[in-house]
């Protein structure tokens, strides 16, 4: 996948501040976005199928063991629970629904309810299957394609040349031995990080090049929300222009990548998100957020309905690829769908809900000290 611009190009980008600076980039984005993908979205939505108590020390995240943070507790979930929360997400318009777990390895029952969730979703919904389950052996990654899963998700999370202070738990090799696994199984992969760890701007452009050199097909990018009681919990949340720059710097270096917005929009970027829209995203995550809320459904539509951008769900989103996908056009255009019947509030359907769907428990003990980076 060719970068449009060069590792240098990309440095004196992330040097620019000026909102005429920025929005001048942004243009630039939005036309290498609309000539790739047209009109076309690929919107999502997760459930937290498995939450809390992870034995890993990623330093932003509220459910690893290390951090003295509330988050959502619980088992996993139930296939019938799984489908619940997949039905809310195509009442709000998703394309795709990601079944999320905790950790990096499920035993053989969990990675069962896992299969037969992804089952379901297949036989019962119009979306297509994503999910997010830590490391995945070449044997479980068939598996979960014969399941009728689609695309796996697994980030980097940072530079590599970061890496070690986010977590030490979890390798970098094993992360990309994940990423071949998938690739080898004939699934898409969805691979990309969290900005404002603490990197620097080098290694922003950095990690944005070694994705480029994994070649997924989606990139998420998350913006940090510091949680109390995280390692990362006392950093600032980024500047809006400095989200939307990095965001149009990244469609840049990774042109081809189905990019979308996930964890920390709301709070990083509040009324800029539609022009990070702009930017250069195919899409956001509907719905919640593993271990935070998100945004309305209706808002999240129109977000990209007024740059002209088709939020249709086609009727056959499981069986065939929509022009969102970058391995097939379809022929012809995508049918738009009559959006009046989509629901406009999560109030209006069973959303994923970290808040108050789940118990939340404070974590009684002090957890141990994050492991040092070697
Ligand atoms: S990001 Fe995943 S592996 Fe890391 S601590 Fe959180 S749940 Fe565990």
């Amino acid at each position: 996948m060719a970068s449009l611009i060069s590792f240098e190009e990309a440095l004196e980008l992330a040097d620019i501040s000026s909102q005429e600076d920025i929005s001048e980039l942004v243009e630039r984005a939005w036309a290498v976005r609309t000539d790739r993908f047209g009109d076309s979205t690929d919107m999502c939505s997760l459930v937290n199928a498995k939450s809390g108590g992870c034995a890993e020390d990623c330093g932003f995240c509220a459910q690893s063991r290390y951090a003295e943070a509330d988050t959502p507790m619980h088992a996993m979930m139930e296939p019938d629970q799984i489908l619940e929360h997949a039905r809310a997400a195509e009442a709000a318009g998703a394309h795709r629904f990601c079944m999320v777990t905790q950790g990096q390895g499920l035993s053989k029952r969990d990675f069962a309810k896992i299969e037969a969730g992804a089952k379901l979703v297949a036989e019962q919904t119009n979306l297509k299957r994503c999910v997010s389950i830590g490391h995945i052996s070449p044997d479980r990654a068939r598996r979960l394609k014969d399941a009728g899963i689609q695309r796996v998700h697994h980030n980097v999370e940072t530079a590599r040349s970061y890496y070690e202070e986010v977590t030490t738990t979890v390798r970098y090799e094993g992360r990309m031995r994940t990423i071949d696994a998938v690739k080898d199984a004939g699934l898409e992969t969805c691979v990309g990080g969290i900005l404002n760890l603490g990197e620097s701007p080098r290694q922003r452009v950095e990690m944005a090049f070694e994705l480029s050199a994994v070649n997924p097909t989606s990139v998420p990018i998350n913006l940090l929300n510091p949680r109390t009681g995280t390692k990362f919990g006392g950093r600032d949340l980024m500047d809006p222009w400095e989200v939307v720059k990095w965001v149009a710097i990244f469609r840049l270096i990774i042109p081809d990548a189905l990019f979308r917005l996930c964890g920390g929009r709301v709070e990083n970027l509040d009324e800029l998100q539609p022009l990070a829209v702009k930017a250069g995203l195919n899409g956001v995550m509907m719905g919640n957020f593993l271990t935070t809320l998100g945004a309305e459904p209706a808002d999240d539509r129109a977000m990209f309905e007024e740059l002209g951008l088709n939020v249709a769900r086609q009727e056959d989103n499981g069986a065939n690829p929509r022009p969102d996908n970058r391995d097939g056009w379809l022929d012809g255009e995508t049918p738009r769908t009559p959006v009046d019947e989509l629901i406009d509030c999560q109030g209006e359907a069973n959303f994923w809900d970290p808040s108050t769907q789940l118990r939340v428990i404070k974590k009684k003990q002090n957890p141990p000290p994050y492991p040092k980076a070697a």
